[in-house]
């Protein structure tokens, strides 16, 4: 009998977290966001957690910042949203209150109700390299106060598995998007990233 594929162990792992209750953000959720793409890719990026538009989809970067990390991703590594895994470190998203109005980040203790599933899914995938995307999942999986304008385009280790931080594209669109000096250094960030897969 064949071994399961990466993409039918992910399935199985989806099918046993879609109903997760381990943290309060399970009773404001519309839709449990697990992750998306290539479940053999080579590169994992990870970033805090779903907002409004992923929420309701049930996909990860979906919004007008995804948009925009998807087309720094095609510009940098010429890959496409199916090339590539991409997750957040929490499933679910976490708002002010529970009206969903406005989002917040991730609570310590949210974050660590939620971190075994992406563990789980990198034992799946095993990237070679995992782009940390913002402040929090940086902080997060390098279990660190350090902020993200330090870390930012750093190599660093992360599960033996190497570990880049860049910024979150909603802050690059906070500071001008494309014409900002955090755009340039997200790009600078992402070919340091594809300089790994070589
Ligand atoms: S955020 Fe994570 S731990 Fe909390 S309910 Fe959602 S999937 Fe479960």
């Amino acid at each position: 009998m064949n071994s399961p594929s990466n993409k039918e162990k992910l399935d199985f792992l989806f099918s046993q977290i879609k109903s997760c209750q381990r943290c309060p953000l399970s009773a404001s959720r519309s839709t449990l966001v697990f992750g998306d793409g290539n479940p053999d890719s080579r590169i994992v990026f990870a970033g805090e957690a779903p907002g409004k538009e992923e929420d309701l989809q049930g996909r990860p970067f979906v919004g007008r910042s995804g948009q925009l990390l998807s087309e720094m991703i095609l510009d940098v590594f010429r890959l496409q949203r199916k090339d590539y895994y991409i997750t957040n470190i929490l499933k679910c998203r976490p708002t002010i209150n529970q009206e969903m109005i406005k989002d917040r980040p991730p609570a310590p203790e949210e974050i660590a109700s939620c971190m075994p599933i992406l563990m789980e899914q990198l034992k799946i995938v095993k990237p070679d390299v995992i782009v940390a995307i913002g402040s929090s999942s940086t902080k997060a999986l390098l279990n660190t106060n350090e902020g993200i304008t330090t870390l930012r385009g750093k190599w660093s280790v992360f599960k033996d598995i190497p570990l880049l931080p860049t910024f979150h594209p909603s802050y690059v669109l906070r500071n001008g998007g494309k014409n900002s000096p955090q755009y340039a250094m997200m790009i600078a960030d992402l070919k340091k990233a594809r300089e790994r897969l070589l």
